[in-house]
């Protein structure tokens, strides 16, 4: 992408109504425009971030062997009644009524709709487990929307429902979505500590909270200190036995403050292993057996010759506020720093002499090789001041740059900078471009 065709409307001031570091760089560097409280559009730059999240997701959830639908965003009211959560959920939900009087909501998640699609397809245990989600937006009408993307009105999440014909089994599926969180949040780049969490609103016994710790997080958190040394399971079977994976993230101390017990704490942590620490929800699971399937009438005959309710979960991740919540963990004073498995562009490329034939042609040769290779760069053609660029560059948080100018290139050479360490190099056009294409090995 040349950035003189690109739409990247970049904000001099930090708006007063930033709070947090993520906030204010997703506002300066141009990736959202906000409409109204926790409601937003998602410009050019920031979409590209939240599709990569999304990407990332959907590959570990596919790998989970979950697949994927799309329910709609507007729900009847009906189902909700059914369930008994339409008078229990409260002024978080966004009522609306058609022209027939026909009482509708915008979905704050879809626990109803996919009961109700099951119910209307699955009779027999032979078609069990069953594992799907979709990515959809959601709306709850939040008491205090803040923080920008992180706590909207309208958001983007990502939604797993599992379906099975026991406990046990609920408790396989539970797992596999456990593991494959690890894994999502590990290629976002983020150490996410799964904490035993409140169930709130959706009920049930069994459920994980998926933390990131920031000083900005807006839950109070406690774990084990080797809770975030711990490297993410990778690939693994998922049609074996996880509950080893599970049984070593929950053996140690992990709470939100809703479930912390300092006596515990105290007892089962050292000292000198104790975190009290501030923490970003990125992701929640929840295993709750017949708590919808049984108001619903969601059942299956089982191999007993007997109907049975099937037994739930519910799996949510926050793609949008992942979006924040990355920058949260990642950025300095000059701006973002993206990991590489979501960087918008791959590198960004500095003309210092736009309009000069040698530095443009130089240019247009790196812009075409990147591009080949696949690192999708970012080239700021335009006729701006070095400085101008250069700011520009850190504040939008391409992990690499490589900054062209006659100077360097009557030498042959042209500068990389690695925008997470401040490293520079002296390189020639060819090995820049091989740096960078090295750097991506192995990163998807
Ligand atoms: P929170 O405690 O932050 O209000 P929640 O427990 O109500 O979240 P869940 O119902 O567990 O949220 O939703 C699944 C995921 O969706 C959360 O882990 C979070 O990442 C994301 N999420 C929830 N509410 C919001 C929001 N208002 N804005 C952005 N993301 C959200
Ligand atoms: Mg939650």
């Amino acid at each position: 992408m040349r950035l003189s065709r690109y739409f990247l409307p970049l904000l001099k001031e930090t708006p007063a109504s930033a709070e947090i570091a993520s906030h204010r760089f997703m506002l300066r560097a141009g990736m959202v425009k906000q409409h109204s409280a926790g409601i937003y559009s998602w410009l050019p730059l920031g979409l590209k971030v939240m599709n990569k999240i999304a990407d990332i997701v959907r590959e570990e959830q596919e790998r989970a062997g979950a697949v994927e639908m799309l329910m709609p965003t507007i729900q009847p009211a009906e189902l909700w009644r059914e369930s008994g959560r339409y008078d229990d959920y409260g002024k978080e939900m966004l009522r609306i009524e058609d022209r027939s009087g026909r009482a509708l909501l915008y979905g704050p998640t879809n626990e109803e709709m996919l009961t109700d699609i099951f119910r209307t397809f699955v009779r027999s245990y032979k078609d069990l487990p069953q594992l799907l989600y979709h990515i959809q937006w959601k709306f709850r009408d939040e008491v205090r929307p803040r923080f920008g993307v992180m706590r909207g009105r309208e958001f983007l999440m990502k939604d797993s429902y599992s379906f099975d014909i026991d406990m046990d089994a609920a408790v396989i599926s539970y797992n596999k979505m456990f593991v494959a969180y690890l894994n999502t949040f590990a290629r976002l780049g983020l150490q996410a500590v799964p904490m035993r969490a409140d169930t709130g609103p959706i009920g049930g016994d069994l459920s994980h909270e998926f933390l990131i710790l920031a000083d900005t997080g807006e839950s109070e958190v406690f774990c084990h200190a080797d809770l975030l040394e711990l490297d993410a399971p990778g690939a693994v079977d998922f049609g074996a036995d996880l509950q080893a994976i599970v049984n070593e993230r929950t053996a140690l101390y992990a709470r939100t403050e809703e479930m912390h017990d300092a006596e515990i704490f105290a007892k089962d942590v050292p000292k000198d292993k104790q975190v009290s620490a501030r923490g970003i929800e990125v992701g929640h699971i929840f295993c709750f057996g017949d708590k919808y399937s049984k108001p619903m009438g969601a059942k299956v005959m089982g191999p007993d010759g007997k109907e049975h309710f099937a037994q739930m979960g519910s799996y949510g991740i926050g793609v949008s506020r992942l979006v924040g919540g990355i920058i949260e963990a990642s950025h300095d004073e000059a701006g973002i720093i993206w990991p590489l498995s979501v960087a918008p562009f791959g590198a960004g490329i500095l003309n210092l002499r736009a309009g000069d034939d040698d530095t443009d042609k130089a240019c247009e040769d790196i812009y075409a090789k990147l591009g080949a290779a696949g690192i999708d760069p970012l080239y700021d053609d335009k006729a701006d001041r070095g400085g101008v660029k250069f700011s520009r560059m850190d504040l939008i948080g391409l992990p690499f740059q490589i900054i062209v100018g006659p100077r360097g290139l009557k030498d042959g050479i042209v500068e990389v900078k690695t925008r997470k360490t401040g490293e520079r190099q002296n390189l020639t056009p060819s090995e820049a471009v091989n740096f960078i294409v090295q750097q991506f090995k192995g990163i998807s």
